[in-house]
């Protein structure tokens, strides 16, 4: 069985016209699975986060900033690249408590798998700082929401995101609870993620070359990732699955296939069935060409339903 855990006020948020991260985004994913082939997901409201959920990641002096910063109209900027519009203040709560509801769902049995169709990203939010189009970061609210309510001792973070998560990096860099594994394109924003940097045994930077393509990308997790997480045996994995290392996204040259999505999310739940009871919770980060991004989602969540 798996879930879609999503909501109308994740279109709201809407940084302005010619930014990448667009409303039109979650529209092209919801259309992609509103197919005969996907009719039997269990389709769910994403509740919002709560505060106390927020603040196991965030510091809540940055959490009062981001509610105090929600403008009443037009556009207020975090960063070059972040921006706040009217709605936002929900949208990033659905997404973070998209997340949780879905730990909450596999972790009582209620199904073992779950896809929250959500934004914005959130895999760049650091604890104090939005950065990267992300305002919370909603895979590690999911993931410390695990360990806290859950008790869950290991938890897996998988980010095939074309980026580096630096703030999912950066919010577990201290717990080795959570092991944080990332295949990422380098050089590229936001540049960090080295291969060598010293951050402990449980957070596993993995860095591709511009044009690296499907081969380079499966050799990598077949050889480098998979293995480290496997010999962590995680109780949960949760998947920061990000479309934008596809050949045709604007904003990255990784040069994936669609079928590299499939290929990478059955391999993700032959961990999670191994070690985790097959509990996988994934959650929407980028992936910025609206077809390439329909094609992704698509290959994902088809892999999760079969
Ligand atoms: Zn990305």
């Amino acid at each position: 069985m798996t879930r879609l855990y999503t909501h109308a006020d994740c279109l709201r948020h809407d940084p302005g016209a010619g930014h990448a991260e667009v409303p039109a985004r979650l529209r092209a994913v919801l259309e992609a699975l509103d197919h005969d082939r996907f009719a039997a997901l269990d389709r769910v409201e994403a509740p919002l986060a709560e505060i106390e959920q927020l603040e196991r990641v965030h510091a809540p002096d940055y959490i009062q900033r981001i509610l105090g910063s929600e403008p009443d109209a037009g556009t207020f900027r975090l960063d070059e690249d972040t921006v706040m519009s009217p709605g936002s203040v929900a949208a990033a709560r659905r997404a973070a408590g998209a997340v949780c509801a879905a730990v909450d769902a596999v972790l009582a049995g209620e199904t073992s798998h779950a896809f929250c169709a959500v934004r914005p990203p959130g895999h760049h939010a650091t604890p104090d700082r939005a950065m990267g189009f992300c305002l919370f970061n909603s895979i590690a609210v999911g993931a410390a929401h695990a360990m806290a309510v859950h008790r869950l001792k290991r938890v897996a973070i998988v980010d095939f995101d074309v980026h580096h998560g630096n703030g999912s990096q950066d919010i577990f860099a201290e717990d080795a609870r959570v092991m944080y594994a990332s295949s990422h394109q380098a050089p590229l924003y936001p540049g960090t993620g080295e291969e060598d940097q010293p951050c402990g045994g449980h957070i596993i930077n993995a860095t591709l070359p511009p044009r690296s393509g499907s081969q380079a990308f499966r050799e990598l997790w077949e050889e480098r990732l998979l293995p480290r997480l496997y010999s962590f045996k995680p109780q949960l994995v949760l998947v920061s699955a990000g479309f934008d290392g596809h050949r045709l996204d604007p904003l990255a040259d990784l040069e994936l296939e669609s079928e590299d999505y499939a290929w990478i999310t059955h391999r993700l739940l032959q961990l999670a069935d191994a070690h985790a009871r097959g509990r996988l919770v994934s959650a929407l980060e980028g992936g910025y060409h609206l077809d390439a991004l329909r094609a992704g989602v698509a290959a994902h969540v088809g892999e999760l339903m079969a």
